[in-house]
This record gives structure tokens, C-alpha cells and sequence, in this order.
């Protein structure tokens, strides 16, 4: 039986996952559960799951679960020292990852650290610290699972050897060609360009196929989810760029494909529904039920592509970009864009400032020329500040409409 520590429990991945493990009470225990400060929904997930430890990054929000908690063995800690202590934690064995956002880094990489099975959904963490994030699970022997149906679909399209050797793949090697990751292209997709500034946070929210956090859900609506993707896919796989396209698909049926050099091309397909990538995550390299039901093709009808179209998505050519100019664009471009969707959530700018901030946040610290050497998480950590800091500063200069 697998032991789970589950990062993020409250989020929509979190939800996901607790609706899989519903399915296989057998095969896992849940050992320990964290969010950030929404006691009545841990507290349900600890009534029903019975985690031996609940973390809650909120002291205040921690100090009212422990008290609904009395009678029960559920130890409740509190802080975010403790949700990375609790990732680490020797009495788990598998962690899953899915906090949202550069909080998530420091307990990934704990649970990378120590060489758990760690089942990757944070994928702002591996794009904050790429190399370093590869390195430390090589030295700790963790394996990584990735749980972004994207990369999921990926990973389940490549021979079993290279499977084995996520992070250093040689693509060209197994005879691949190209890895193709599909997107959407989100709710504006269609929308004339001239009404993107206009858009609200509940219409970015509104995703065609997904049902998925705030963040992510805007993420998907300037495609920079898909330029995240991207940066997660070039360390999980070990891409150049000419290995890696991307490759708008409005049904988001083929979570992503691999072009091999015989010319076949493997898709993997099913419904958009995280249970299926979680499923096959936790059970890897078995096969589990899920809950979800499988593609009815002839409901389906029509598949269809397109290109992604700069002048509408210019978050994911920004991502793009920074991918290649190296670790310190990255983790400049995520901090900015976590700031710039918080902003946006509050209606402080508009949908298309996103895009104008990120890319003037990464002139600003390209020019202030203080990249040092980024081998280090807390060396990440005090850019992403700088980032974030910068970020804010030109969101008060920004007009709200
Ligand atoms: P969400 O907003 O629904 O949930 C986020 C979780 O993180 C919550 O449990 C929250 O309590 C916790 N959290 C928030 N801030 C925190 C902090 N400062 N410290 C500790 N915990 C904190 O997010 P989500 O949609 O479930 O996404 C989670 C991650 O999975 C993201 O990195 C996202 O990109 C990735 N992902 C999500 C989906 C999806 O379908 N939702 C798909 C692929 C990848
Ligand atoms: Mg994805």
C-alpha cells in the first residue's frame, strides 16, 4: 500500500486526487493532507480520509481545524515550514504536488530531496528551478511522475526505456522526432482581438473543457499555462527546441503527442478530466479505474488543429522565448506572472496587461544585468522576489480600465 502525502488538497487537483483514492481505498493511504487556510474543506477531507497529519500554511486557520479536530487522532500542524517538512516526511512514500504557484517549490523540491515518488502537478516549480530541479531528483533517486495531462500524455507515449530516464531522455536516440503539446487555446480563442482587453475574470475563468483553479484557468486564456508547459516539458524530456512544438487542438481529446522518426506519430487521448493522469500517475506502471468514462468517438465527431496565433497568445511566445534565453528568464517570467493573474483576479489591470508586465518585468531585470548564478533554491527564491517586487511596482502604474 502506498503511503500519500497530498500538497494542495483543497485545490482542484487535490479534489481530483482524493476522487481517484475513493476508488482504490485498498491501494493507498492518505498520510497527510495540506492547504493553505480553507478549514471547512480540510476539515471535511480529514473527517472522511482520517490523514494522520493536516498542515495549514494559515496559523490562525491551523488553530481552528485543531479544535474541530480534538477527537480525532489527526495531528494538525501549522505554517509553511511545516508543509515542506511534512513533504519530506520518511513516513510517506509518495507526495503528491499540487500547490498552486511558486509556494509550491520549496516543498516539491523537499519531496524531491528526499527521493520520494513525487507526482509532479506544480509545474511552476520545476519551471522556477529547472536544472537544479532535475539534479536533485537524479542525486536523491526520486522519481517523477508528471501529473499535467499534457505531460502525462507524453510520458505515456514514449518507450518504457526512456520513460526510465526522465529529465536526461535522449529523444533523438529512441528515434523521436518531435514531442507536439496540444492546447485548446482557451475561452478567447475565437474572440476578435479588438475585445480581448474587455475580458473579465469570470470569462477567463470560463474554460471550454477544463475545470481547474483560478490561476491555471487564466494561465489558459493567455496560453502562458501552455508556455509554463512548454518550459516543463523542454526538463522533463530533455527537448531542444526544434524537439518541441505546440499545437492548438480546440476538443482537448489528444492530450499531446510524439512524432517518432518512422513518421508514426503516438497520441494519448481520453477526457478532460484530471483523474485520468492522476490515475495513471499513482498506480504507474499499473493500470487503475479512475472513475472516468472512456471517449465515446462517435459523439465526438470531428477532430481538428491550428497554429498558436502570437498577436493573440504573446504570454506563450514569451515563454517560449525565455525557455531558451535560460533559468533566470524563467523564474522572472513565472513571479511576473503570478503577480500579474493576482492582479487581474482583483480587477487591477486589464486581461491584456498580463502579457505587457511579464514581458517588461523580464527587460527590467535583463537590464539591471543582477542575474547571478541561479544554483541554488535560495538564490531562485531571492529572484522571484526581485520579480515579484518589480512586478508590483508596474501594476501601480498601470489604469484599471
Ligand atoms: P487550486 O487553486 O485549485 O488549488 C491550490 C492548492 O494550493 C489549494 O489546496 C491551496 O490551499 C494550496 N495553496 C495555495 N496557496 C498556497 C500557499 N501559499 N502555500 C501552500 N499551499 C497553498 O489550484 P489547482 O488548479 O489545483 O492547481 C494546482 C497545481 O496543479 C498548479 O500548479 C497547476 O498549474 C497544476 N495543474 C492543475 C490542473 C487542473 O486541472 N487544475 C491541471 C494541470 C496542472
Ligand atoms: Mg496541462
Amino acid at each position: 500500500m502506498h503511503r500519500l502525502c497530498l500538497l494542495g488538497a483543497t485545490g482542484s487537483i487535490g479534489a481530483s486526487t482524493l476522487a481517484v483514492l475513493r476508488q482504490q481505498p485498498q491501494r493507498f493511504k492518505l498520510y497527510a493532507v495540506t492547504a493553505h487556510s480553507n478549514v471547512e474543506q480540510l476539515l471535511a477531507i480529514c473527517q472522511e480520509f482520517q490523514p494522520e497529519v493536516a498542515v495549514m500554511v494559515d496559523e490562525q486557520a491551523a488553530q481552528r481545524l485543531a479544535a474541530a479536530l480534538t477527537h480525532s487522532t489527526t495531528r494538525v500542524l501549522s505554517g509553511a515550514k511545516a508543509v515542506a517538512e511534512i513533504a519530506a516526511d520518511s513516513h510517506s512514500d509518495t507526495v503528491m504536488a499540487a500547490i498552486v504557484g511558486g509556494a509550491g517549490l520549496v516543498p516539491t523540491f523537499a519531496a524531491v530531496r528526499a527521493g520520494k515518488r513525487v507526482l509532479l502537478a506544480n509545474k511552476e516549480a520545476l519551471v522556477m528551478s529547472g536544472q537544479l530541479f532535475i539534479d536533485a531528483a537524479a542525486a536523491s533517486g526520486a522519481q517523477i511522475l508528471p501529473v499535467d495531462s499534457e505531460h502525462n500524455a507524453i510520458f505515456q507515449c514514449l518507450p518504457g526505456a526512456v520513460q526510465d530516464q526522465l529529465g536526461h531522455c535522449d529523444l533523438s536516440g529512441a528515434g523521436i522526432h518531435k514531442i507536439l503539446l496540444t492546447g485548446s487555446g482557451g475561452p478567447f480563442r475565437d474572440l476578435p482581438l479588438t475585445e480581448l482587453a474587455q475580458q473579465t475574470p469570470a470569462a477567463a475563468c470560463a474554460h471550454p473543457n477544463w475545470d481547474m483553479g483560478q490561476k491555471i484557468s487564466v494561465d489558459s486564456a493567455t496560453m502562458m499555462n501552455k508556455g509554463l508547459e512548454y518550459i516543463e516539458a523542454r526538463w522533463l524530456f530533455n527537448c531542444t527546441a526544434e524537439q518541441l512544438d505546440v499545437v492548438l487542438h480546440p476538443q482537448s481529446v489528444i492530450h499531446s503527442m510524439v512524432s517518432y522518426a518512422d513518421g508514426s506519430v503516438l497520441a494519448q487521448m481520453g477526457q478532460p478530466d484530471m483523474r485520468t493522469p492522476i490515475a495513471h500517475c499513482l498506480s504507474y506502471p499499473e493500470r487503475i479505474s479512475s472513475g472516468v468514462k472512456p471517449l465515446d468517438f462517435l459523439t465526438i465527431g470531428n477532430l481538428s488543429f491550428a497554429a498558436a496565433d502570437s498577436a493573440r497568445y504573446p504570454c506563450l511566445d514569451l515563454a517560449m522565448q525565455a525557455c531558451w534565453q535560460g533559468q533566470w528568464a524563467t523564474t522572472t517570467l513565472n513571479a511576473a506572472n503570478e503577480v500579474a493573474v493576482a492582479a487581474f483576479l482583483a480587477e487591477q489591470i486589464k486581461f491584456t496587461s498580463i502579457a505587457t508586465i511579464c514581458a517588461e518585468v523580464i527587460e527590467q531585470v535583463q537590464r539591471a544585468n543582477n542575474v547571478t548564478a541561479l544554483n541554488s533554491i535560495d538564490a531562485i527564491l531571492s529572484l522571484d522576489g526581485q520579480a515579484r517586487a518589480y512586478a508590483r511596482e508596474r501594476i501601480k502604474r498601470v489604469e484599471t480600465c
